[in-house]
């Protein structure tokens, strides 16, 4: 018999979808993806180069377990650099990818019982995790009409005496909202005042729009500083998804407990994967620019391509690389028998009648909506808007 762990897990819909596009076009099959939250840009060569490198070098061995001294002391500049957030080497853990580091994080801090409140919309991986930690997922929701923020009351409200951790994810995968400075200053009292654990899982910092900034919650001042974990990575900011690397900023006391718990299950992560990394953090900040220029046209022509069909509604996302559409005023309507009452039956019936590829918000926890990943060159975009156009006209 497997573990109830084991056995209660879900799979991740967005990696499960992302896999099915992708054998769907191996098998010839004209399938237009707009699932993977993944950069579609090649890893810059500066990366590249660290990594060849590397392996020349004959950097192929175990590493420390929280990451080569030089990647953490990068990490440490950037953070210092980017966020205004003093973060010395030691607090730094680098780990295989930020699901890893997020998932050291929550093994470091829930308790069975232990309640974990998430704002939803939500990344698939969040209440699956702290499941397996057998905490408590506790549903914040958010709403279009208040742009997708966290209402101060309805957090203040679910909070309990087991309530250890909340999570932030601004800019947000799947919605894409930009959390304001005034908002995070309102988590950032409830949680000094209830004395809980935020992580802020920041790994879409580099890609914000319209002249909005991003806030460290971390970086709001020392009695928050000493309860957040900040989590990010190298897979959207430098289209680095294969290598792995994330990475982790805590007060000393998570941050050893990070690293035990990961001594004793993966180690170090890929060392030739750190070079890059520590290339990646030291090349051109231009690199962002470039990357956030072309994915702002993306946005803005799927969500206008979006917003012209009848019964869709999509939210102009600030922040990230997908577009989070609303799909309730499709319900009404049905075609060749598949039933649109929820963003479930919408993508079943795109990926079989349009050869459309998208994530059903279930796994967002968001029912109603469908997510659309625009991190897909400008030519798919045009044919998936012009394909989408076709099959609800018709
Ligand atoms: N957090 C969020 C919100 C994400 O969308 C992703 C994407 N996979 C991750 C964390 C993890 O990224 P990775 O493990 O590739 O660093
Ligand atoms: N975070 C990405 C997504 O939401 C990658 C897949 C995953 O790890 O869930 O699509």
């Amino acid at each position: 018999m497997l573990s109830q762990r084991a056995l209660q897990v879900q799979p991740s819909p967005t990696l499960a979808l992302s896999a099915k596009a992708r054998e769907m076009k191996q098998q010839g099959i004209d399938v237009l993806a707009f699932t993977a939250g993944e950069p579609d840009f090649d890893t810059p060569d500066f990366a590249k180069a660290a990594a060849i490198e590397a392996i020349h070098a004959g950097y192929t061995k175990y590493t420390a377990t929280p990451g080569i001294p030089e990647l953490r002391e990068a990490i440490s500049e950037k953070f210092w650099r980017d966020n205004h957030l003093r973060y010395s080497p030691d607090q730094i853990v680098v780990s295989c990818g930020a699901k890893h580091s997020i998932f050291n994080a929550l093994m470091a801090l829930v308790d069975p019982g232990d309640e974990v409140i998430i704002p939803s919309p939500c990344w698939v991986s969040y209440p699956e995790q702290v499941k397996l930690m057998g905490g408590v997922p506790v549903i914040a929701p958010t709403e279009e009409s208040n742009d997708f923020a966290p209402y101060y009351d309805a957090i203040r409200e679910l909070i309990t005496p087991r309530t250890k951790v909340l999570m932030l994810n601004s800019p947000c995968n799947p919605t894409g909202a930009v959390y304001s400075r005034q908002t995070l200053k309102e988590i950032a009292a409830l949680a000094i005042k209830h004395n809980f654990w935020v992580i802020a899982d920041e790994i879409y910092e580099k890609l914000i729009y319209e002249g909005h900034s991003h806030t460290s919650i971390a970086a709001l001042g020392s009695e928050i500083y000493e309860r957040v974990i900040t989590i990010n990575g190298l897979s959207k900011s430098h289209a680095m998804t294969g290598w792995r690397i994330g990475y982790a900023a805590a007060p000393l006391k998570v941050a050893k407990a990070m690293i035990c718990l990961q001594d004793q299950m993966t180690s170090n992560a890929c060392s030739i994967a750190q070079y890059a990394a520590l290339g990646a953090l030291q090349g051109p900040a231009e690199w962002y620019d470039t990357m956030r220029q072309r994915f702002d046209a993306r946005r803005k022509r799927m969500v206008e391509g979006l917003n012209q069909v009848p019964g869709i509604r999509c939210w102009t996302p600030l922040g990230a690389f997908y577009a989070f559409a609303n799909v309730e005023g499709l319900k009404e309507r049905s075609i060749d028998g598949f039933d649109f009452s929820d963003g479930d039956g919408v993508s079943a019936y795109l990926l079989e009648k349009a050869r459309i590829a998208v994530v059903p918000g279930s796994g967002f926890c968001a029912p109603g909506y469908i997510r659309w990943s625009y991190a897909t060159s400008e030519a798919i975009i045009e044919a998936g808007m012009d394909r989408l156009k076709s099959v609800f006209s018709s």
